[in-house]
């Protein structure tokens, strides 16, 4: 159910309201708009009705919730969810770039490309320390080593650091560096790691899983908002199909559906939707046109020579054009990069 508070109502009652919820063994979880509170009571009603709620002070109607992920959906949350990070906002009116190396490599390296993806607009630097790769033979990431690098790269520039965490077992120390967590498709469905990152106060990059639908992909940021974690970033990355022109198959209505069911940010992955870097700036100005919230895409000072994913990176002059283009079509759907 979902309680609408009315306009203005005072902590006091919103308190009174979740005591009460609590006490007939639901679950409360306020959600504080601009203009009002709305209570989302999240449970087993047992054909309960709660005419006794609706008459609580300040309470201003019950309804049910049709969606079966309550907190990521539209109907509890009408407001577009705005995802801070580090003084930027996704969801917002401006569209938010996240760029940077499939893999961390090198401390130089990494603070070269965060310097590069800087001064073309970025608000954050992308790169992998821990890196699910299908071979296990294949390079695995510098772990710790590459999250200091990166810790490196945002004293040097400012940027935000995104990084993926792979365990719920490191999820602290991939905190302690981090400014947003990533959790990989491959991922998606690991309840444990989502209840984890929903325990902890850094954003989530949430990516969806190769073979998910969207309703598996929003039970599965519901995961992560159930434990009390807001703010989480919804990346729709392309799926696996029969398809094999490309990496993975991106549907860009999934942007639209997306923000058809949910108040969370959306954001698309070019690179890895597609594999190949001279499909990328097409792929990125489709998505900013189909209504993202930004892009995560991958750049590498020298593509040829990346040890992951360099045929997908763009290099940093093919990057600043492309940035000069999604400015051109963030205007015309009244947005700013
Ligand atoms: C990545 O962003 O580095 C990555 C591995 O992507 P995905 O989880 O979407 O495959
Ligand atoms: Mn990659």
């Amino acid at each position: 159910m979902i309680i609408v508070m009315k306009p203005g109502a005072p902590r006091d009652q919103i308190d009174h309201v979740m005591e009460r919820i609590e006490k007939i063994g639901l679950v409360s979880h306020p959600i504080f708009g601009t203009r009002r509170t709305v209570i989302a009571a999240i449970g087993d009603k047992h054909g309960r009705t709660f005419d006794d709620i609706e008459a609580l002070p300040g309470v201003e109607r019950v309804v049910p919730i049709l969606a079966p992920y309550k907190m990521a959906s539209l109907e509890v949350h009408e407001e577009r969810s705005l995802v801070k990070i580090n003084g930027f906002s996704f969801g917002g009116t401006q569209i938010g770039v996240i760029a940077g190396p499939c893999t961390i490599e090198d401390e130089a390296t990494t603070i070269e490309t965060a310097r590069a993806v800087k001064a073309a607009g970025a608000v954050a630097l992308r790169g992998g320390a821990f890196k699910p790769r299908t071979n296990p033979y294949s390079f695995q990431g510098l772990a710790e080593e590459g999250l200091k690098f990166l810790a490196a790269a945002r004293d040097a520039t400012g940027l935000a650091v995104v990084t993926e965490v792979v365990s719920a077992s490191q999820v602290d120390l991939v905190a302690k560096y981090a400014d947003v967590l990533q959790i990989g498709a491959r991922n998606m469905q690991n309840f444990l790691l989502l209840q984890a990152v929903g325990e902890q106060e850094k954003p989530v990059l949430l990516k969806r899983g190769m073979s998910a639908t969207l309703d598996e992909f929003l039970f599965a940021a519901e995961y992560i908002l159930s434990e009390g974690n807001q703010n989480v970033i919804l990346c729709e990355r392309g799926i696996r199909t029969f398809e094999d022109h490309t990496r993975n198959t991106l549907s860009i209505a999934t942007v639209p559906a997306l923000r058809e069911r949910t108040h969370l940010p959306v954001i698309v992955d070019p690179s890895h939707a597609t594999g190949h870097a001279t499909l990328v700036p097409a792929v990125s100005k489709a998505a900013i046109a189909a209504g993202a919230d930004g892009i995560i895409v991958e750049v590498h000072p020298r593509p040829e020579e990346a040890l992951v994913d360099g045929a997908q990176s763009l290099d940093f002059e093919t990057f600043g054009r492309m940035m000069k283009d999604l400015a051109r079509i963030a205007d015309a759907v009244d947005r700013s990069l």
